[in-house]
């Protein structure tokens, strides 16, 4: 049965903070709802405690999307349908808008926000794969503190990250990829729609004409949480792109995402999958 439990609805972000800077409750911030009433149905561990749920909703500071300062700033509270349908995320973050669309239903996706996807941390959130390859850092307010840290130190593994009981994330920040950027993402799921990932993949790379000058790889859902691969990002940098390059790119991919994980029972089908999937990626943004 779901808990009966006591819903605030603060009108702006200073009244957000002053609730969560009360240490005599446990609350939990509530935008789109599709995890934590979830989490409160299943009595899941994670949300069994919330004895207020605070709505952020209505909050102003914590919506919009702009561009400025050479950086697109998305609120964190942006729905995956606000984000999917906003010109300078169709504009500058294809892959992001990529991401969102395999999200869910539309339902879902009129509901869900970008910051309860990652706050969650679920290892197949989509978006966070997107997120990483885009060098997206958030912005995170509590009365006493205001900061901002790259997505990747703020997730510390599955369903963990580093927010703290009295922080909210306000905004979520991304420089302008430069046009000469290109790169797609990739999910496997059991169906084509309302379907959790098996396997996602995010990558951004700058080609000289057929020369690596810079790649990003990101990869999910096969992984304990959304990760980059700094190693074999550094060992691409500068090698032409043929045929046989990108074959090994992938197999290595593969290994690496074994060295993170350890062997599983699955593994003898998933590492083949992976390294095939990501081949036929590579493949398409490199139009071999
Ligand atoms: C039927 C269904 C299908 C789904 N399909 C997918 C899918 O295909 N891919 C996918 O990735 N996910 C999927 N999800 C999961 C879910 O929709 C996403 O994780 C969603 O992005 C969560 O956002 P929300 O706004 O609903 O978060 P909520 O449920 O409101 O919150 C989730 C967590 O984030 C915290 N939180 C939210 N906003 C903030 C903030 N601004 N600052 C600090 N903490 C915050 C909450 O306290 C809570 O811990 C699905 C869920 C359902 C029910």
């Amino acid at each position: 049965m779901i808990p009966s439990i006591e819903i605030l609805i603060p009108k702006n972000l200073n009244e957000v903070l002053g609730i969560l800077s009360n240490q005599d409750k446990n609350f939990k911030i509530i935008a789109g709802g599709t995890d934590v009433v979830t989490g409160l149905k299943q009595e899941s561990n994670r949300f069994i405690n919330t004895e207020v749920l605070v709505d952020i909703n209505r909050i102003a500071e914590v919506k919009g999307i702009e561009k400025r300062n050479g950086k697109i700033s998305i609120g964190a509270a942006s729905t995956f349908t606000e984000i999917y349908t906003n010109p300078i995320v169709s504009s500058e973050l294809p892959i992001l808008k990529k991401a969102v669309a395999t999200i869910g239903s539309l339902q879902i996706r009129n509901r869900a926000t970008i910051a309860g996807n990652f706050v969650n941390n679920a290892p197949c959130a989509d978006t966070v794969t997107a997120l990483l390859v885009y060098n997206a850092t958030i912005e995170i307010e509590s009365t006493n503190s205001k900061r901002e840290i790259s997505l990747q130190e703020f997730l510390q593994g599955p369903y963990k990250t580093q927010l703290k009981k009295d922080e909210i994330v306000t905004r979520i920040n991304i420089p302008v990829p430069p046009k000469t950027f290109v790169g797609d993402f990739y999910k496997l799921g059991r169906r084509q729609a309302v379907a959790i990932s098996r396997i996602t993949f995010a990558v951004l790379m700058e080609l000289n004409g057929n020369k690596i000058n810079e790649i990003k790889i990101a990869a999910g859902a096969v992984t304990p949480i959304g990760t980059r691969f700094p190693e074999l990002e550094k060992y691409a940098a500068g090698k032409e792109a043929n045929n046989d390059f990108i074959k090994s790119l992938a197999s290595k991919l593969g290994e690496e995402i074994i060295k993170l994980t350890g062997l599983r029972w699955s593994s003898e089908y998933k590492l083949p999958v992976v390294q095939q999937m990501f081949y036929q990626m590579l493949k398409r943004i490199t139009k071999k």
